[in-house]
């Protein structure tokens, strides 16, 4: 085997510390054993999230001095237009502050009547709260195997096609309101969806007249895993296979704070419907800003119409899934439960295995995050049933198909020797798992109770 470096060297640096076990005993008693209300300096290696916190690199950094600051007609608008167009091929396109801003200006125009269903393999949160908002219900078509975290299966993201075709056969066609594809399948653990895939929903797509949106926060990563896992796509080119994925698809919405490595911002692109981006473009103006920055300043544009090139750079994606792999691939050798094959963007540690002995009303992958920042300083995020909450009618606790610690990886950011220092915490603590409890509220808010609940170890 011949190792790879990192396509990169650093050029600036931003320092970290550690603080002792004392402190971290005391700043999560703090932040009422709630990762989320931790203050960043107070964190050694952040694995919270990869959204936005990616580093930009000097081309990035050097564009942000060329930012075209009119409000009307800004130059570094026509890049980012230029860039969707090239990558894409979409013909329209709309910037906007975050992911979330575009389905908030678009999703509006989708909808049809209240009660429609809108269709996706897994829907991200803030999406389904958008078609929720819209008066649509969010339905998960996902395959079965998305959930059996040691079965191997190269494309965990993929449409159970039958479930596909058989709901809208059950519901009838007028009562679909669109289909969304998420790639990769960031609630499945990052995991990639196959073009042959794609093509079936297209397929499906076109018998019944339905409109496709491609949730497009990781399109490069889903683009690297087609090009390695998928028969006939290995010599095929990172941009082709992006291309093609694309050409399946209606419209795409982005939160470019990923793939696209910007700290801020998003984008709305349509294929080729101008009476739909007539109307979007209408209502980004209230709720984003003007269609020549949609919330977005003229660096910003710059930086991102630079980032979208560089995330799709072959050198860089495979040393970016390569770390997520090796800190998976790591872990996985001491015995440590996670979801594989590894996905793009994050480890997800299976932890209603690590901790069999916390029923999922006591949070165990919640547990799991403290224990790790109490043993490394390492923050990690619950994807588990503290974030899915209870049953609005019966009050009633959810169970999570599987408690999930997401350990994300930020894109290049940190080394593998800050992977070691995770997998060895986590080996530590696997050593020891027996003697972890169980979490129970002390605050809990209503709505989206993750973020802001306070919570203490049960007795
Ligand atoms: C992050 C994300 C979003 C929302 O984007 P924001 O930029 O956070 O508003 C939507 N869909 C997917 C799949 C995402 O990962």
């Amino acid at each position: 085997m011949v190792r790879k470096a990192e396509p990169f060297r650093i050029k600036m640096v931003e320092p970290i510390r550690m603080i002792s076990r004392e402190e971290r005993i005391q700043k999560l008693k703090e932040a009422g054993f709630n990762p989320f209300l931790l203050k960043s300096e107070d964190v050694y290696i952040d694995l919270l999230t990869d959204s936005g916190t990616g580093a930009m690199s000097d081309r990035q950094w050097s564009a942000l001095m060329l930012g075209d600051e009119a409000y009307a007609g800004s130059k570094s608008f026509y890049k980012v237009q230029a860039a969707v167009k090239d990558i894409f091929a979409y013909n329209f396109v709309i910037p906007t502050h975050q992911g979330r801003g575009a389905e908030q200006v678009l999703f509006p125009h989708l909808a049809g009547r209240k009660g429609q269903y809108v269709l996706g393999n897994m829907h991200f949160d803030t999406t389904m709260a958008h078609i929720e908002l819209n008066g649509m219900i969010p339905v998960n078509l996902v395959i079965d195997d998305a959930f059996e975290t040691e079965k191997k299966h190269p494309f965990k993201g993929n449409f159970d096609l039958d479930k596909l075709e058989s709901f809208i056969e059950e519901k009838g066609v007028e009562n679909i309101a669109f289909i969304i594809i998420t790639i990769t399948c960031n609630s499945a653990g990052g995991q990639p969806v196959s073009m042959e895939n794609i093509r079936g929903v297209r397929r499906i797509a076109d018998t019944y007249g339905l409109k496709i949106d491609i949730d497009s926060a990781r399109f490069a990563e889903n683009a690297y895993f087609i090009q390695k896992r998928e028969p006939g796509y290995a010599n095929k080119s990172i941009p082709e296979i992006i291309r093609e994925m694309y050409a399946m698809g209606d419209y795409l919405t982005m939160s470019a704070k990923k793939d696209a490595i910007v700290n801020m911002g998003g984008l709305i692109g349509i294929k080729e419907d101008e009476a739909l981006y007539n109307a979007a473009a209408a209502s980004c103006v209230p709720m984003e800003g003007f269609i020549t920055y949609g919330g977005l300043s003229g660096r910003d544009m710059e930086a991102l119409a630079v980032g979208l090139y560089e995330g799709l750079d072959a050198e860089y994606l495979e040393s970016r899934i390569g770390q997520v792999e090796y800190l998976g691939e790591e872990l996985r050798k001491h015995g440590i439960p996670i979801q594989w094959p590894v996905g793009g963007h994050a480890v997800f540690v299976d932890a209603g295995k690590f901790l069999p002995h916390i029923p999922s009303e006591q949070f165990p992958a919640q547990a799991l995050c403290n224990e790790l920042y109490l043993e490394s300083g390492v923050r990690a995020v619950e994807i588990g049933s503290l974030l899915l909450g209870r049953d609005p009618q019966t009050g009633e606790q959810k169970k999570a198909g599987v408690e999930f610690m997401r350990l994300t990886i930020p894109r290049r950011v940190y080394t593998d020797r800050h992977m070691d220092v995770v997998v060895d915490a986590l080996v530590n603590i696997w050593q020891r798992r027996d003697q972890i409890k169980g979490l129970e509220f002390t605050y809990e808010p209503k709505v989206l109770r993750h973020f802001l609940c306070r919570l203490r170890p049960v007795a």
